[in-house]
């Protein structure tokens, strides 16, 4: 099957897989596929790969190799992170989180709320920033968890993390990032940051899907979520997927490596073509806020058309982006989102994420500009409303 050429605008639902970490991976496909839990030297051979993996992907977040366990995906470490709370702490049942997590929070929440739990949902403000003496209010003596997101999925509106851990820490209750947004565009420092718990995911970071982690900060008492064999030193049971961590090493290798120069050029990139949209096709809008945010993602509400025409209509054009999460699309929700930042059902519904990424480049910011305004142009002048 050859390879279409695609615009791809869509780094936040998914990134390429690095040609590097496919490289880093096809060997624990091919030849070194023992298992790492055996005792012959042929399955053991892949412990000390493995070891180097989470070494990596330890330094790309300035944590001890052994406050990583590794997961199957950003999902999982959110739920895990949730459930461990709960778990160890058998007298708290109320979780806190916001409105616009990713549904990988939101439904998690929702699931314990069927269970007898008590979840609180912050709202936001209409550019999607929080109000922090409301978190701080919000925080019960029987709280378990704050778990509060760090760069938003669908606007890239940015929390202020470290903030948010000193309030948690003041009230004696144990944090959780979601940082699945965050690798290659802003830097991570789990001892700056003070939190508890972070997750991350490797297929937003140029390795595959399939392979996630949650830092667990020492000593912070920690109870599975998938229960099995004694795979990370008993914290997720589970054969490991090898060569999913070490690709997914490899991948954070990169991301520490590009960091300076990718955000710096893929913020310029976004700035041109989110300015090129603004002024260059009427009855346009950014949601949420110009920053904080992350420096690869803008999303535009375009007035008078839906989202899925204007996706079509790139599709054609061999443009990827997409409405919202990618988790919601094909759905005809307005996103919770832009709905819990105050915008109308017709204003979410009339709205596009364009995520930037390392193998974007001007000529793709070019084409689009050039595609789009006839696009939005043709879509008004078929509209009902027009
Ligand atoms: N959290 C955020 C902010 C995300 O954007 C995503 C994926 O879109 C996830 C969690 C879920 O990650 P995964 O697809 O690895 O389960």
């Amino acid at each position: 099957m050859t390879q279409p050429s695609i615009c791809y605008f869509d780094n936040n639902a998914t990134t390429r897989v690095a040609p590097e970490v496919v490289d880093a991976m096809i060997p624990f496909l091919r030849e070194h596929w023992g298992n790492p839990s055996s005792m012959y030297a042929f399955g053991r051979q892949v412990g000390e790969p493995m070891d180097r993996a989470r070494a990596q992907v330890a330094a790309l977040i300035n944590a001890e190799p052994r406050e990583i366990v590794f997961t199957s995906c950003g999902t999982e470490s959110n739920n895990s992170a949730i459930h461990s709370a709960l778990l160890t702490q058998p007298d708290k049942r109320h979780v806190l989180a916001t409105a616009v997590e990713h549904s990988a929070n939101t439904k998690y929440c929702a699931f314990l709320q069927k269970r007898g739990y008590t979840v609180t949902f912050l709202p936001v403000a209409s550019d999607g920033a929080l109000d922090l003496q409301q978190l701080e209010a919000s925080i019960r003596p029987d709280t378990a968890i704050v778990s509060v997101m760090w760069a938003n999925n669908e606007t890239g509106v940015l929390f202020p993390i470290q903030e948010i851990a000193a309030v948690c820490r003041r009230q004696s209750t144990l944090f959780h990032t979601d940082a699945v947004q965050t690798p290659g565009k802003l830097k991570i420092d789990v001892r700056e940051l003070d939190v508890d718990f972070l997750s991350l995911s490797g297929h937003k970071l140029h390795a595959p899907k399939g392979i996630g982690l949650l830092y667990v900060k020492r000593p912070v008492k920690y109870q599975p979520y998938i229960v099995g064999g004694g795979q990370e030193r008993g914290r997720r049971g589970g054969t490991e997927n090898v060569a999913n961590i070490v690709a997914f090493g490899r991948a954070a290798e990169l991301v520490l490596a590009n960091l300076p120069d990718e955000n710096t050029r893929i913020r310029s990139l976004r700035d041109r073509l989110e300015d090129g949209i603004l002024a260059g096709i009427p009855g346009t809008a950014r949601n949420g806020a110009k920053e904080p945010r992350l420096p690869n993602t803008s999303n535009i509400a375009f007035d008078g058309v839906e989202a899925e025409g204007i996706l079509m209509l790139l599709d054609q054009a061999g443009i990827c982006a997409s409405s919202g999460s990618a988790c919601t699309t094909g759905s005809l929700d307005p996103s919770h989102v832009l709905t819990a930042m105050g915008f109308s059902a017709a204003r979410a519904r009339g709205s596009i994420r364009f995520s930037l990424g390392r193998y974007n480049t001007e000529a793709d910011v070019d084409y689009v500009l050039s595609h789009l305004p006839g696009i939005i142009a043709k879509l008004r002048a078929n509209s009902p409303g027009e």
